[in-house]
């Protein structure tokens, strides 16, 4: 990926957000809600960066939450944009901020619905009710991020759907899919019609959740387009996506600096980057993220294995090769490192978060926010 700012100024480790990126992401997007009346919300979940939420508001519908926190920082960062929220179990404690700040909330299951629908009624706002739908059907291999896993406990299965749902409920939501293509969506959506068909005539709105890598490159928009007017016209049903990964795929970058080079059975380097803290994905996921410059192992002259400043054993980014030695004070760029990286971010062993930068449409490059001990010591 091109780089299209001088790292050497920034203060590292830092993330870098490219907004001209980003926006041609909002353009792919916004034609995709431009070309079938669908409705596209940014799942919170997976970019949180509020500095960039009024560009954001420029081309998508709103945000979606997995609870309160997110919800509210939907509502305050983008005003007058749809606020929607899901939780696989509402907390009682937060449920009557939650309708203050949102106009969509999606029940887990009917005994959810029942619980809380007072309280809904009592605010005397109106709010768009959903459940959300496990289809038991999904192409996701790794099972930690598969909600039709075995045993899942998201969303309500087909056997325990009433014959007649209660009037209140004016939609459904599904989110099934991770980081795939249309080809994926529309065998699910035969599944969803195939079980939950029936209910659909009768309701407002139908929600295809994420995991839709609608801005990857190759990615069958065309397809996509013609599926979401099909669910319309079928159905008469406003339809709804909320990627999160598609929003800011490919847009940032995380800037590192060699602390240390060493040498133990093969050529090793400690950068001031953590997996654990800082890609935690790397670890859980677990993928290798890019390196600008770097080759896989022994595809270039000298190859290390990168690791972070922690004292945990397994933080390790991975093997990478690069045409020179490594040493102290290089400057390593990770790319693709937007998405569930700041959200996921932590400050075990008293690493220092990175500091978050925008790079600005206009070239300069602002400092959104810089974190020191008091961060680490705060939350403790
Ligand atoms: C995680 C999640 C999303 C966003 O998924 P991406 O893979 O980032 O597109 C959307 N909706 C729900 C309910 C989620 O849990």
């Amino acid at each position: 990926m091109k780089i299209n700012f001088d790292v050497s100024s920034l203060p590292a480790p830092c993330y870098v957000i490219d907004e001209n990126l980003l926006v041609r992401n909002l353009e792919i997007l916004q034609s995709v809600q431009d070309r079938t009346g669908c409705k596209i919300l940014l799942a919170q979940k997976a970019f949180s960066m509020y500095s960039v939420y009024p560009l954001i508001s420029e081309y998508l519908s709103g945000t979606t939450a997995s609870g309160l926190y997110e919800a509210r920082l939907g509502f305050e960062e983008m005003p007058g944009k749809e606020v929607h929220v899901y939780s696989p179990a509402f907390n009682p404690d937060d449920f009557e901020e939650i309708v203050s700040v949102s106009d969509h909330i999606v029940f887990n299951n009917f005994r959810q619905l029942d619980k809380f629908l007072p309280f809904i009624k009592k605010s005397g706002k109106s709010i768009e009710i959903g459940i959300r739908i496990n289809p038991k059907y999904s192409e996701i291999e790794t099972e930690i991020y598969n909600p039709c896993r075995n045993n899942s406990r998201l969303g309500c299965t087909a056997d325990n759907f009433p014959e007649i749902l209660p009037e209140c409920v004016t939609g459904l939501h599904f989110h099934t899919m991770c980081e795939q293509g249309v080809d994926v969506l529309e065998r699910t959506v035969a599944k969803v019609i195939e079980k939950f068909g029936s209910y659909l005539y009768d309701l407002k709105w139908l929600n295809l959740g994420g995991g839709h890598h609608i801005t990857r490159k190759g990615y069958d928009i065309e397809k996509l387009v013609s599926i979401i007017k099909y669910i319309r016209n079928k159905y008469n049903l406003q339809v709804y996506l909320e990627p999160g990964e598609a929003v800011a795929l490919n847009t940032g970058f995380l800037v590192s600096t060699v602390l240390d080079t060493l040498k133990n059975g093969m050529n090793l380097a400690i950068l001031d980057t953590s997996a654990a803290c800082h890609m935690p994905d790397v670890i859980e996921m677990p993928y290798r993220p890019e390196i600008t410059g770097a080759g896989m192992p022994h595809e270039k002259a000298f190859t290390y294995s990168l690791g972070g400043p922690t004292c945990l054993a397994g933080d390790i980014i991975g093997d990478y090769s690069f045409d020179r030695p490594l040493k102290e004070g290089d400057r390593l760029i990770f790319s693709d490192m937007a998405i569930y990286t700041m959200v996921k971010n932590n400050t075990f062993n008293g690493i220092k978060l990175p500091s978050i930068i925008l790079h600005r449409q206009n070239g300069e490059n602002e400092i959104i926010r810089t974190f020191g001990y008091e961060d680490f010591k705060g939350r403790l």
